[in-house]
């Protein structure tokens, strides 16, 4: 009766009830279906890394706050907040990136990487007594492979450790050079010099552009993280006849040329003495500025005439300020050529005239001595700087398509900086911490082309004792002869 009566005195409310319950059931299996539905639609990843403030470098300067990057193989295969990536992907591998930044990895565009061996070796001199006395001796006495092998596993630490992924290298025995690359992870384009002089290993031009010949069309296509190069050493050790022979075969081959070029005032003297004309005037006369891509390092003093002509080629031009100011080169007309259209990248140039491969303090001084420069606290404003270490560089250097920012399908080439120091706060604009405030010591992770080269600053890549004995054995030797030399 009360049963019955319930169920009549209540057959509205029951019906709500059984309405409620199967909506409620109803909504639980959606949610329950859904769930099993992204489990099983997951994609697999082999990597997924983290940062607190993911900056992409994309073209709308996008910072994602609480982001991750998700990589498969050796490409980026998604870049979103922490909740999308991991609603879309799952992978066995991650990295923490609590109070971490990650960013594409920086971009060295001019560097002579065994020169590390000649860190600190001669400074404060004039640059004719520090490259007669000093350098070419020193280049003639001790750069053989072992020298080599040992000076570019010393500079590939110190840019792995400083957040490089990627560099621009020009000097001696390329092919060990690469070797040493394939070896500690980099991404590298890497010239094969050829001068008008006798050099390490060569008695000319000759000898020096058919090895390196020899070593572009060995390396092409050889190793996914090595570009091979032609790297003829300037406008004024090398004749116009051999520029316009190397020119011909770079083009017929494809392959890019990296050249030292209007980097002072005694070279424009030269080159006008010699030919009538500015150095850049006169490698473009012989075609160099018609190659598929020249990467020309320094560009101090091209004139008005000669920077209209360069935005209209495929150049990358790279800035080293630090190289520029210790040697007292002058300074770079970046503001001009950016304006003009024109790609800038920067360079630590060699250990020997720097005296680190720090892209952190060539970012900064970028972004300071212009402003000075052009009397404007508005020049190079901190993106622009930052965007010559990472997308800009790599647009510069002709690898624009495949790294410098951290975009889907694009190499996973990456670096998480740590803002952990109580010196970084507190922070405010991301960016600006970039370039005004972090240094190398701040950078912790590194990955390239999807492999982790450091973790927690440790290099995982590397035997740091090893290098260590090795470096020691060699500069004791260097010691030996500046000691004797000096008596
Ligand atoms: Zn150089």
């Amino acid at each position: 009766m009360s049963e019955q009566g319930c169920n009549d005195n209540n057959q509205t409310s029951f019906r709500g009830f059984w309405l409620l319950s199967c909506l409620l059931f109803g909504l639980i299996s959606t949610i329950f279906n859904n769930n099993s539905l992204a489990q099983s639609t997951k994609k697999q990843a082999d990597l997924i890394v983290y940062g607190e403030y993911v900056v992409t470098m994309r073209e709308d300067q996008q910072v994602i706050k609480d982001g991750a990057v998700a990589i498969l193989n050796n490409k980026i295969l998604a870049v979103a907040s922490r909740t999308e990536i991991l609603n879309a992907y799952f992978s066995n591998q991650q990295i923490d990136g609590v109070n971490k930044i990650l960013m594409p990895g920086l971009v060295n565009g001019h560097t002579h990487s065994a020169m590390t061996l000649f860190r600190g070796m001669a400074d404060d001199l004039k640059l004719m007594d520090w490259l007669n006395q000093y350098i070419f001796p020193m280049e003639k006495q001790f750069v053989d492979q072992e020298f080599i092998r040992i000076g570019s596993q010393l500079a590939c630490w110190e840019m792995i450790k400083g957040g490089t992924t990627t560099f621009v290298d020009m000097y001696f025995y390329p092919e060990v050079i690469s070797k040493e690359i394939v070896e500690c992870g980099l991404r590298a384009i890497v010239g094969a010099p050829s001068i008008d002089f006798p050099s390490p290993g060569f008695k000319g031009w000759d000898d020096s552009f058919a090895s390196a010949v020899n070593f572009v069309t060995t390396w092409q296509g050889k190793h996914e993280r090595i570009t091979p190069a032609f790297a003829p050493h300037a406008p004024y050790t090398v004749s116009p006849e051999h520029l316009k022979q190397l020119a011909m075969t770079a083009t017929k081959l494809n392959a890019p040329i990296m050249i030292h070029l209007a980097e002072s005032n005694s070279e424009s003297n030269i080159i006008n003495e010699r030919y009538g004309t500015t150095p850049v005037a006169h490698v473009a006369g012989i075609g160099l500025l018609d190659n598929v891509n020249l990467i020309a390092a320094h560009l101090v003093y091209p004139t008005a005439t000669d920077m209209h002509l360069l935005s209209k080629k495929n150049i990358g031009a790279i800035h080293n300020p630090s190289s520029n100011l210790k040697l007292a080169a002058g300074i770079a007309p970046i503001v001009e050529m950016l304006d003009k259209g024109i790609l800038v990248g920067l360079g630590t140039d060699g250990a020997a005239s720097n005296n680190d491969l720090d892209m952190w303090e060539e970012m900064r001084l970028a972004a300071l001595i212009h402003k000075v420069n052009n009397d404007d606290s508005t020049a190079i404003p901190a993106f622009t700087a930052l965007s010559m270490a990472t997308r800009m560089g790599t647009e510069a250097i002709g690898l624009g398509n495949i790294t410098g920012q951290l975009k889907p399908g694009y190499r996973a080439d990456m670096i998480q900086v740590s803002l952990d120091d109580l010196r970084l706060m507190p922070i405010y604009d991301v960016i600006s911490h970039l370039v005004y405030v972090i240094d190398s010591s701040d950078v912790t992770t590194s990955i390239v082309s999807g492999k982790v080269l450091m973790l927690e600053g440790n290099i995982l890549t590397m035997n740091e004792s090893k290098l260590k004995n090795d470096i020691a054995i060699i500069s004791q030797k260097i010691k030996q002869v500046l000691v004797r030399n000096k008596h």
